[in-house]
């Protein structure tokens, strides 16, 4: 476990999720009694999928997994593959991300040699994700179900299962001042190196101002680039990369543009927000962390 923490970069205080191949699994990680009959439901819709779940821990879970929390962070990866893995290790797997702290996650295997190479023994190549964007973190050790990070399960098809749940404040993303509540969600994450500023407000008026930022930023000579969700917006002297025509196709894209960003040594990345629905709601998450700042329009 130590050895992926220093492989990644990643601080000790941010938690990994342990990934099972069956639900029978489960019971050997949680607290007794921790799993209910709203976890089940949520099992039975979502799993296996990139829904993860958090319970009360056992103490057989390593501390070094959970960053000393007592709760533990669970789910049913959908690639068989990765359960596969799981299966034939015989046991739970603790993994993150394939990709160095602070970077945006890898979503295809030339992602993960790009941060890792040197760092780790061999990638399994599965081909690329097809989701994109992490998956959704439900908390279920506290009185109500709540959201704590937006992803690849919709809230809305959560609350069409179980009902209403509690979105935490960090689940929107945005850089806010105070203590981090939870675990793993400080400010900037998932970050190209270039500098990103998110427009944000309504699309007409954000389609007015993304190019007039662009335009000056070419002016300043910072190689600048525009990334779009709903247009296309081209700028004299700015690379445009509109990320796809749907939700599912931005969530797909995005880290994987931010990537080839950098490819390009863009200093600059002017983002156009996206509607929250559905897939929107984990895109946004991602935009907001990623962004240095917040514009709105
Ligand atoms: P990933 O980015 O998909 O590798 O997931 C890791 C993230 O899961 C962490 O950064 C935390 O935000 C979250 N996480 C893991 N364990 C817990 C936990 N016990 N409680 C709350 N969040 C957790
Ligand atoms: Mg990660």
């Amino acid at each position: 476990m130590a050895k992926i923490f220093a492989a990644k970069e990643r601080p000790a205080d941010d938690p990994l999720i342990v990934h099972v191949s069956s639900v029978e699994m489960v019971a050997g990680l949680v607290a007794p009694g921790a799993v209910g009959a709203t976890a089940r439901a949520l099992m039975g819709a979502f799993w296996p999928g990139p829904l993860t779940l958090v319970f009360k821990k056992s103490p057989r879970v390593p501390d070094v997994v959970t960053s000393g929390l007592g709760t533990v962070a669970v789910r049913m990866p959908s690639h068989p593959v990765a359960r596969a893995l799981i299966e034939r290790s015989g046991v739970p797997i603790a993994a993150p991300s394939a990709n160095l702290f602070e970077r945006p996650s890898p979503t295809k295997a030339s992602h993960v040699l790009a941060d890792l190479d040197n760092r780790i023994d061999a990638v399994i190549d599965g081909g690329d994700a097809d989701i994109g964007v992490e998956s959704t973190i439900v908390d279920m050790s506290r009185g109500k179900p709540t959201l704590l990070r937006p992803g690849g399960v919709s809230l809305e098809r959560i609350e069409a299962t179980v009902g209403q749940v509690d979105v935490h404040v960090a689940s929107i993303g945005k850089v806010h001042d105070g203590p981090i509540e939870s675990p793993g969600m400080g400010a900037r994450h998932y970050a190209p190196e270039a500098v990103i500023i998110l427009v944000e407000g309504e699309r007409e008026r954000v389609l007015r101002r993304i190019p007039e930022l662009a335009s000056s930023a070419i002016k300043e000579g910072r190689r600048t680039a525009i990334l779009s969700c709903t247009a296309d917006i081209h700028v004299d002297g700015a690379l445009s990369c509109r990320m796809g025509t749907n939700q599912e196709q931005i969530a797909q894209n995005l880290f994987s543009a931010f990537r080839e960003m950098d490819e390009l040594r863009v200093d600059l990345i002017v983002a156009e927000c996206t509607t929250e629905a559905g897939l929107g709601r984990a895109i946004m998450n991602r935009l907001r962390k990623a962004a240095e700042r917040i514009i709105k329009a």
